[in-house]
């Protein structure tokens, strides 16, 4: 059975529309990865946690002035030796060829044909974080990550997180 280990997005955080954009790209870390995405807003997570951590907005190959919580996690990753995925380039992006879904972030082409596919169509899906069910799942925000979750899963975490039992997946 495989194990959802999230993985760390991290991107400008200095506004709430820079918090807004990376909430946007880790809803779609999740949806295209099918790994829980936490939000990095500040710089206290341990990146040893993470199985990948995802850079939204500049690299430190880019040789701009980066965001500070970024940059610290950012060298954190390199220091540890975690993935740093860094943002693919537009040019790549490119719809799944069974079910259209856009791929934005590592898209996989199949090595003979060169056609795309997304990662439920090459049937690589994790399945629900929290059951493990391998059923279809969307991103939920569940204290401050997108986490995948199946439909059922969804529903009842939307009532556990109104009442104040969320589950934990921010490490
Ligand atoms: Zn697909
Ligand atoms: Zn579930």
């Amino acid at each position: 059975m495989y194990v959802n280990v999230p993985v760390l997005v991290i991107g400008p955080v200095a506004t709430p529309g820079d918090v807004a954009d990376l909430h946007a790209y880790a809803f779609d870390v999740c949806d295209q990865t099918g790994a829980p995405a936490v939000v990095a807003t500040h710089n206290g997570y341990d990146v040893r946690h993470f199985s990948a951590v995802y850079v939204y907005g500049p690299t430190l190959s880019d040789g701009v002035s980066l965001d500070p919580v970024a940059v610290v996690l950012m060298a954190e990753a390199i220091a540890y030796g975690v993935d740093l995925v860094e943002p693919q380039p537009l040019i790549l992006d490119a719809d799944c060829e069974a079910c259209g879904q856009r791929q934005t972030l590592t898209t996989v082409r199949d090595a003979g044909t060169s056609e795309v596919f997304c990662l439920d169509c090459r049937g690589e899906a994790p399945g629900c974080a929290w059951c493990l069910e391998d059923d279809e799942t969307a991103p939920i925000l569940v204290d401050g990550a997108w986490v995948p979750l199946c439909h059922p899963c969804g529903k009842r975490m939307g009532s556990e997180i109104r009442g104040g039992n969320a589950p934990h997946f921010a490490v």
